[in-house]
């Protein structure tokens, strides 16, 4: 769907999870790569994929909070093949404890601003000064539905972290937009990947998940890509300073119901909006007592005895 080629592409986080995906997706859309994370060994077997597709796949390690590192990253992958197109700012970590916000350390917030946030700024910095100069380039950071919302999960210092990149994206997207370079973000739902699986799967949050997302199920790293490419390519060329959400209707909602809603039930000779869905709560007693539906409304008042008594 995608044509990548001649176009070199520079992706944090490849070493596994999404990151990973995106560089077999744009390998196989003809891009030559520049692959970072801290996982050297991981890297080369990514890269070594991507090679079997035709072009070649350069890998740097280096850790994304690191000053230096960055830099080396980015010069390495600059003398290599003498431009970067395409920037996709996806490394990250999460925290899975679930510490409450008013217990949350300093040293994890800082950490998880330092990676999600600050690595993602030193690469956008880096990159962006190269791609000003030429005058052309496209930047992809990997948000979250975090970044405009919270939830029940306790991370504030990944929140935090999204919230600011989402921010940055706008910056960055309005400060260069007329110099020839673009910059939006993607914020997907909840994906299974090595930060998510040990939540999602082992225990058993994918279908709790699921049930309160529109779409009724998780996404899959296949959806993400999709945006992900679309934003990086000249299919977006008019297209700047945007975040695309790939959450399967989550942030469209006001908070989507976890138990079958009652007006599926209220009208058996035209139902409405027929679903398979099977709820992950129990029926709790009140919900017996509204199954009816409201009074008045779709059923009769009971017939009035008098007027009503006055205090
Ligand atoms: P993942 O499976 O944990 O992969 C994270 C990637 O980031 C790995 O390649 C990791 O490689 C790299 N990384 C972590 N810390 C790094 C550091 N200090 N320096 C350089 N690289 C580092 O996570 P994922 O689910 O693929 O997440 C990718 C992005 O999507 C993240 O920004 C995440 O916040 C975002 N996201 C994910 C979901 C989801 O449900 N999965 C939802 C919304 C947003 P090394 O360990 O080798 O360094």
């Amino acid at each position: 769907m995608f044509d990548f080629k001649g176009k070199v592409v520079l992706i944090t986080g490849a070493s596994y999870g999404l990151g990973e995906q995106f560089a077999y997706a744009f390998a196989e859309a003809g891009a030559d790569l520049i692959l970072t994370a801290r996982s050297e060994e991981l890297l080369a077997q990514v890269a070594q994929r991507c090679e079997s597709h035709g072009g070649k796949a350069l890998v740097i390690a280096g850790d994304v909070s690191v000053e230096s590192d960055v830099e080396r990253v980015i010069g390495g992958g600059l003398e290599a093949f003498g431009r970067i197109d395409v920037l996709i700012n996806n490394a990250g970590i999460a925290d899975a404890r679930g510490v409450a916000a008013e217990q949350f350390d300093a040293e994890m917030f800082n950490r998880i601003l330092a990676v999600d946030l600050v690595g993602a700024f030193y690469f956008a910095r880096g990159c962006g000064k190269h791609m000003l100069e030429r005058g052309a380039g496209s930047i992809v950071n990997i948000c979250s539905i975090l970044a405009s919302g919270g939830n029940e999960n306790n991370v504030i210092g990944y929140t935090a972290a999204k919230g600011g990149l989402l921010n940055m994206t706008y910056q960055l997207g309005v400060e260069w937009a007329d110099r020839g370079v673009r910059v939006n973000s993607v914020s997907p739902g909840f994906i299974v990947t090595e930060m998510t699986r040990p939540m999602l799967e082992a225990m058993g949050i994918d279908r709790w998940i699921a049930s309160r997302t529109p779409m009724r199920r998780v996404g899959e790293a296949q959806e993400v890509t999709n945006a992900v490419m679309f934003l990086a390519s000249d299919l977006a060329s008019y297209i700047t300073g945007v975040d695309l959400l790939v959450d399967g209707g989550t942030n469209a909602s006001n908070g989507t119901f976890q138990i079958p809603p009652i007006h599926h039930e209220w009208n058996t000779q035209t139902p409405m909006v027929p679903t398979s869905y099977t709820p992950v709560q129990p029926r709790p007693d009140w919900y017996q007592a509204l199954e009816k539906g409201v009074p008045g409304v779709h059923y009769p008042l009971p017939e009035a005895d008098g007027p009503a008594e006055q205090d």
